[in-house]
């Protein structure tokens, strides 16, 4: 299988970060370093992925800091230590943007609301969303791409999801291969 949608290097790439990046903790959070564990595979392909992107970009739900579980600073921590070390692995996010509010009828920031993607662009006027792709393993995370008209890939978890995607992969590290 490969894919058509002609990807070059003027493209973004926007990744959800549990269940894609790294292991989601079933109802539970990452609230430290120790517990943040890259998927199978993920940090391998991080350095061919990237080479095909101009931005890559973390959009990632994170209400544990609205639940005071963690503090902005230990999360945006922990998203200093996982950029280190896709970069030690030949990768590069762009930037991380998290949404910490909590998750009711007004958050404005979290997933599927698509503010994170408009504050990406904001900062970095070449992103054109569609010349993009969503990455993640929810609904929020699809119908988020879906609202900016960017390409979608489901990672297929445990999780159920009822959204249809442009592809479904096992793994972030299958998307390579396709691009
Ligand atoms: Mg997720």
């Amino acid at each position: 299988m490969s894919l058509d949608w002609n990807i070059d290097s003027s493209w973004s790439l926007f990744l959800d970060r549990d269940g894609v990046i790294n292991e989601r903790p079933i109802n539970d959070y990452v609230l430290e370093w120790e517990k943040f564990h890259f998927r199978p595979n993920v940090l391998s392909s991080f350095s061919s992925l990237c080479a095909k992107f101009s931005h890559v970009f973390v959009v990632t739900n994170q209400q544990c800091v609205a639940l005071n579980k963690i503090s902005v600073s230990d999360l945006e921590n922990i998203h200093s230590q996982m950029q280190k070390v896709i970069s030690d692995n030949g990768g590069f996010i762009t930037k991380v943007f998290a949404a910490t509010e909590l998750k009711n009828k007004f958050s404005k920031m979290r997933k599927p609301n698509t503010m994170m993607a408009q504050m990406a662009k904001k900062e970095f006027p070449s992103v054109d969303f569609k010349k993009s792709i969503m990455v993640g393993d929810t609904d929020s995370d699809i119908i988020f791409g879906k609202k900016l008209g960017m390409k979608t890939v489901l990672i297929l978890t445990s999780e159920k999801t009822s959204i249809k995607p442009d592809i479904s992969l096992n793994s972030l590290s299958d998307l390579s291969a396709l691009l």
